[in-house]
């Protein structure tokens, strides 16, 4: 028998021959044993899909169409004999194929790092613990724990299901989930039939359950399936694909001018062939943008690395520009506004209320009643909280040494920290218990259940959920004495209300006791059942920093709205303490199911709170949403939430609980699960959307300025104001610095202080226009003046281009200074200090000119003569004169816009 063979007979052996096989039992391997096994196999990741070789890489950056145009310019000039001019083009295309091919790098490189931050977690069982491991660390014969909502991380023998059933669209094409279980199935099915394996890259859509690892890498299904895996991600978004082809057509329109302009020229102005033919040249090199496309990548390649480095996580490119817009945000409560960092803080019984000391998750502290310490013996109640609290909980606690942290949901943690509290057992109570059968918590229904033998045989279930979803399945409470009388709903919601008014999260417990020799538990066991044991109330103080990033979305202009689980008034309470606007108003789930989509459009634009909230409520509310024209962000964890966070503008994954049905449903992911990184991935999408902008509005000015200055001088019959060469070297030297280093800029001083982006705004506003027109004009007017004022001092024409090149770049740098606050004043020291990689490029920028300008070589290339200080003076007071008109320009516009960080509450 191969290897192969073995491999693929594991779904029609029975689990536990499948265990022996592998060397492996139901409590998994020993951390020893995984970590000899993991070097024998090698990690559990598929290989890279093959990249093109490097050489390839850098050749597809000559396919482009200007680049055919400047090549085509290149024969030309070749064959006219102008070998410079042929040298100096050759020089842009390939400094420009170079850029394009580092630039791509880095953005690779940027999008490798953040493949990496999202690198899947796996629920593992090591040393009989349940241990959560990065999946690439599986080794054949780990015991997996998964749930709902998971990505299986390896191929799977079932061991235990409990309604899973598994997503396996990847493999087979079939979309709707399939059920899974223990049970073996024939040798020689297909493997959509394989009912008894879980198979790598698969979803787990639905339940819970366990399988040992059978196989990794690239021996898994999905793995040999080669080919289906290079989801290469393209870094571009909704912008820069407008601008990449507002490029392309930019081209065609300039060569049909160039074409034009040389027909004019020689049948009108007959003018010699060859330098009219240059003169087109440089005109098609002043005004096609080649650098553009490369910068515009560069600037969201930079936004992206800035977003991770602030714990966002950009999953889809064109979010970075929807963040920008962003109007509204719907955050979850629990863990995003508040800090997961649950505690049990009080229990309440029939006629009483305990309350629990302690710190964090440690399971040690005291239960206190009308300020005496409760001893268990003494309150047999809180024996009874205790093993629900333990026994009906998933998570488990561990002792680090920087203090105790939980394995699992956070609530649980707190429940098993109170067991141990209860019983002194520490963080494992409860241990000669096994469970037979559970029914695991789901959102919509608000509870989890448990069947449980002890160590004399009896069997009891515990029931732990919202107190109206366990009061509902509950006929009778526990008295102070141990016995029992009829449920006092009213008692009980009163109850509920107090707590949660001080912003604890309440569930409630029940249980009951049946006959030993049951072994699965269903939904009929426990409906009307029950005894209710009483409340438990637990903290989860509010984030610090998010009190500070709702108020940053409020000056944003941007709403922020709870969307959560939890109880009204527990809602209200911490959004109270979070600083949203609206807290007097609370809808809650079965609210919104009473109204239809027109009535709820008109509820949700003024209510900011939302409980009792189930998955499919959140999809409603973001298309009502929408509805009422807004940008809506949402945040979302579970298996459920997906279909919201599709459908959102920008959907929010949470990195740490989040499922990842969830993460792969998200434009963003949350590495910290924080609100203030959404507020930080907000602001940091304005600024690339603010980037790009400047980088536009910098670059098509620069380029019809030098273009009409082209045009104007063929039409007025006289030579060019600056060479062909000239124009060309002039491209070479600022396309790839200038405007570079404006796709670093960072966030301007009031990013969050205006209001959100309109979602439609054209790129080419009317604004944009002015500026082009305004501007190419000075620097029309600028260049012609310098050189007229050269010719009238009687210099040479040589010397009089010189200065007018010159005049040119020193335009284009103040130029770069006015844009980098297109939304404040530039006067200020911050502006004008800038940055180290603006000082870079004004640096090389410079010494390029100062070379063009002094150095022989390159004068006699590039027919340049040395420029004497006082008119090297000149040329900068020119530019700082220009400065001051556009500057001063700005600030009259910004004076009669209407005043927009008013908005207030
Ligand atoms: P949130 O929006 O706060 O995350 P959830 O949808 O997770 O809310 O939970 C809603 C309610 O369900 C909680 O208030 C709690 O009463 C109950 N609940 C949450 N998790 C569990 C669990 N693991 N077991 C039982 N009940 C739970
Ligand atoms: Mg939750």
């Amino acid at each position: 028998m191969t290897e192969t063979r073995t491999l693929d007979a594991f779904h029609a052996q029975s689990p536990d021959d499948v265990l022996d096989t592998l060397s492996t039992g139901r409590s998994g391997l020993t951390t020893d044993e995984a970590t000899r096994r993991h070097a024998e196999s090698g990690p559990n990741r598929l290989p890279d899909p093959p990249k093109p070789s490097a050489i390839l890489r850098f050749l597809s950056h000559f396919h482009n169409v200007l680049i055919y145009v400047l090549i085509a310019s290149a024969v030309m000039t070749a064959a006219l004999q102008h070998w410079i001019d042929t040298g100096v083009i050759l020089a842009v295309v390939i400094v420009n194929a170079m850029i394009g091919y580092i630039q791509e790098g880095r953005a690779e490189q940027a999008m490798d790092a953040i493949r990496d931050m999202l690198a899947p977690r796996s629920a593992v069982l090591r040393d009989g613990q349940r241990v959560s491991v990065d999946a690439a660390e599986l080794v054949p014969g780990d015991i997996v724990l998964l749930e709902a909502g998971d990505r299986v991380p390896a191929d799977l023998r079932v061991l235990e299901a409990r309604g899973l059933k598994a997503e396996e669209a990847v493999l087979t094409g079939e979309s709707v989930p399939v059920d899974k279980g223990t049970e073996s199935t024939a040798q020689d099915v297909a493997l959509g039939d394989r009912a008894s394996m879980l198979f790598s890259g698969t979803l787990v859509a639905a339940g819970t359950g366990r399988g040992v690892v059978v196989a990794i890498g690239i021996d898994t299904q999905i793995g040999r399936i080669s080919g289906m895996l290079s989801r290469v991600q393209t870094l571009t978004s909704p912008l820069v694909t407008q601008m990449d082809r507002f490029a392309r057509w930019l081209t065609v329109f300039i060569l049909i001018v160039g074409g034009a302009l040389l027909a004019y020229g020689s049948f009108v102005g007959h003018l010699p062939f060859s330098d009219l033919f240059m003169a087109v040249v440089g005109l098609s090199v002043a005004a096609i943008p080649e650098g553009l496309p490369a910068v515009l990548t560069i600037t969201l390649a930079v936004g992206v690395q800035t977003m991770a480095r602030r714990n966002a996580i950009v999953r889809r490119l064109p979010a970075i520009e929807t963040l920008g817009s962003v109007s509204v945000i719907c955050s979850d409560k629990t863990g995003t506004l508040t800090r997961n960092e649950m505690m049990a803080t009080s229990l309440a019984g029939t006629d009483r209320v305990y309350s629990v000391g302690g710190n964090g998750y440690a399971p040690e502290g005291a239960v206190r009643w009308r300020e005496a310490e409760a001893e268990p013996d003494a309150h047999g109640l809180l024996m009874e909280f205790a093993r629900a609290a333990g026994l009906c909980n998933d998570a488990s606690l561990r002792d680090h040494e920087a203090g105790w942290r939980v394995e699992g949901d956070p609530m649980e943690g707190a429940l098993m920290a109170l067991a141990g509290k209860i019983t002194g057992d520490g963080a494992e109570p409860f241990r000669q218990w096994t469970r037979s059968d559970s029914i695991p918590f789901d959102a919509s229904h608000r509870y989890m259940a448990v069947l449980h033998h002890d160590h004399a045989g009896d069997a009891y279930i515990h029931v732990k959920g919202a107190p109206e979803a366990v009061m509902a399945l509950c006929a009778d409470q526990r008295t102070a004495h141990g016995g029992s009388e009829p449920l006092n709903a009213d008692h009980w919601h009163r109850m509920v209300e107090e707590l949660a008014a001080e912003g604890q999260r309440v569930i409630a417990v029940a249980t009951r006791s049946v006959s030993p020799d049951k072994a699965d538990l269903d939904t009929a066991d426990i409906d009307g059942t029950l005894t209710l044991i009483g409340l438990i109330g637990l903290i989860d103080p509010p984030r610090t920093e998010a009190v500070a990033a709702v108020e940053e979305c409020h000056a944003a202009g941007i709403r922020v709205k709870m969307i959560t689980g939890d109880h009204a008034a527990t809602a209200r309470a911490i959004a109270e303490l979070i600083g949203l606007k609206n807290h007097e108003r609370v809808l809650i789930g079965s609210d919104l199911e009473m109204m239809d989509d027109t009535a709820l459009a008109d509820a949700v634009v003024e209510t900011d709170i939302f409980a009792r909230t189930s998955p499919a409520h959140k999809l409603r509310l973001v298309k009502a949403l929408q509805a009422r024209g807004l940008t809506v962000a949402m945040t979302g964890d579970g298996v459920n939430d997906a279909p919201a966070l599709k459908r959102a503008d920008a959907g929010i994954a949470m990195g740490l609980k989040g499922s990842e049905a969830a993460k792969e449903a998200a434009e963003l992911v949350l590495a910290d699960d924080n609100f203030a990184s959404i507020a930080a991935a907000v602001r940091e999408g304005r600024t690339v959307y603010d980037n790009i902008k400047k980088v536009i509005s910098w670059t098509l000015p620069t380029n019809a300025g030098e273009a009409l200055t082209i045009i104007v001088a063929l039409f007025a019959g006289m030579a060019l104001p600056i060479t062909a060469v000239q124009i060309l070297w002039i491209n070479l030297i600022t396309a790839v610095t200038l405007g570079i280093a404006l796709a670093f800029e960072p966030s301007e001083r009031g990013t969050m202080r205006r209001p959100p982006r309109p979602r439609d705004e054209p790129l080419l506003t009317g604004a944009l226009v002015w500026h082009i027109v305004l501007v190419s004009t000075l620097f029309l007017t600028a260049v012609f003046g310098i050189y007229f004022y050269a010719i009238d001092r009687g210099y040479d024409q040589a010397l009089a281009q010189t200065m007018a090149m010159n005049m040119l770049v020193v335009l284009e740098l103040f130029h770069l200074f006015f844009i980098r606050n297109i939304h404040g004043t530039s006067l200020t020291w911050g502006a004008v200090r800038g940055t180290r990689i603006v000082w870079a490029c004004v640096l090389i920028v410079t010494s390029a000119q100062v070379a063009i300008t002094y150095l022989p070589p390159l004068q006699s290339i590039f027919g340049t003569q040395p420029v004497a200080l006082f008119d090297g003076l000149l040329i900068v007071a020119i530019g700082a004169v220009f400065f001051a008109l556009i500057e001063t320009e700005k600030q009259m516009r910004l004076a009669f816009r209407p005043p927009q960080t008013e908005r207030g509450p």
